[in-house]
């Protein structure tokens, strides 16, 4: 039987070698950590290939692919997103990628990524609340209490010093299954009734909703002048959270506008109204905040460059193979032509 060469087995990273990791390593650290991986792709963004995600698109959900490389090495993401599997008992976001060696083509880690995708979209939430938000916030409304939710208060912990939560979803389930599980975690925790009561005293507000169409989490007269507002739910064309005049009063920062333009809060928008890419805020080529009063707006999707940070992020952890296996993945003879005299081989 011919045996896999070692440069053939590839490192894969499952569910629950990732959690074992994140625990072992503390999970506001790996927000941190994974925060600043992040931001230190987003400082090179023009090192990067860049495409808006392939999309393919049903009635009742979406499933993308998410590639982008920095010519060194290259990643893609796959992801659904499906807002009725939640009643079906199965995940809305489920996840996972590939990093690759751009040099031979092969690729150096699989993973899950459906934990990963929380961590990572709760850390650049937090990295551009870093950059946009009022100074001294402290208090966060976070509205849709779902399998994100959790990871997004503790990235703004972890990241931006928020000391209060103060949660609202439609369904009361939701906020006491994470009233529980931050119980611990020293933030102060307000369970609210409606979204109003929410983003009362709040100086950042997340929608973190999940809904297939153009639904109004808030309304133009919840938003007060001066907040940072942390839209991460709307990510799909017909699949908005926040109402138009919301968005005419704030500025807006995006990940890549030619994805943000068809997927984020900004499709109900012309598609010239300007907004800014936030990776030229942390260059410091533009400015974030400028006055106290501004509304700003994350319009937040999700984009290929934050995938491919958090997988090289963990493949940066791999210590020999405490947190993965290692994956027979690649037909890879001795004789690179003799693939057939392999299969030849392993029949005799
Ligand atoms: P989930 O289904 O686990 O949770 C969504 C929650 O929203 C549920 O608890 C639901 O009851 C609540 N909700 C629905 N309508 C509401 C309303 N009107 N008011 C208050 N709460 C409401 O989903 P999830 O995995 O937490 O994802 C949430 C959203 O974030 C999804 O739309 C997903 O596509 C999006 N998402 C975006 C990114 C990104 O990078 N921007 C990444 C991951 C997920």
């Amino acid at each position: 039987m011919t045996q896999p060469s070692e440069r053939a087995l590839v490192p894969f990273v499952s569910v629950e070698n990732m959690m074992r990791l994140v625990n072992a390593r503390g999970i506001e650290r790996v927000l941190r950590e994974l925060t600043d991986a992040i931001e230190a792709d987003f400082r090179r963004w023009p090192d990067f290939d860049k495409t808006p995600r392939v999309a393919a698109h049903s009635p009742v959900g979406v499933i993308e692919l998410m590639p982008t490389s920095d010519g060194k090495s290259y990643g893609f993401k796959y992801v659904n997103g499906h807002p009725k599997n939640l009643r079906e008992g199965l995940q809305t976001v489920t996840a996972f990628g590939v990093l690759s060696d751009v040099a031979t083509g092969y690729p150096v880690l699989l993973s899950e990524m459906t934990v990963l995708t929380a961590l990572r979209t709760a850390a650049t939430s937090a990295m551009a609340a870093r950059h946009l938000a009022p100074k001294g916030a402290r208090s966060m409304a976070l509205i849709g209490n779902g399998a994100q939710a959790e990871f997004q208060a503790l990235a703004f912990k972890a990241v931006c010093g928020i000391e209060e939560i103060r949660l609202y979803d439609i369904d009361p389930a939701a906020t006491a299954k994470c009233l529980e599980n931050l119980k611990d975690t020293g933030l102060k925790l307000v369970g609210c009734e409606s979204p109003e009561a929410a983003i009362e005293g709040a100086q950042i507000v997340t929608t973190v909703t999940a809904d297939k169409r153009n639904a109004t989490i808030l309304t133009d007269n919840m938003v007060g002048a001066g907040i940072h507002i942390n839209a991460v739910g709307g990510d799909c064309p017909g699949k908005t959270e926040l109402h138009r005049d919301i968005l005419l009063r704030s500025r807006i920062f995006v990940e890549y506008p030619p994805q943000t333009r068809i997927e984020g809060e900004i499709q109900q928008l012309d598609p010239d109204h300007p907004v800014t890419e936030l990776w030229q805020v942390i260059a410091g080529a533009l400015p974030g905040r400028r006055s106290a009063a501004d509304i700003t707006l994350f319009d937040s999707v999700g984009f290929a460059i934050e995938d491919f940070a958090a997988l090289r992020y963990v493949h940066g952890l791999l210590d020999g193979d405490a947190f993965c296996e290692r994956l027979d993945l690649l037909a890879d003879p001795d004789e690179p032509r003799d693939l057939f005299g392999m299969l030849r081989r392993a029949a005799a």
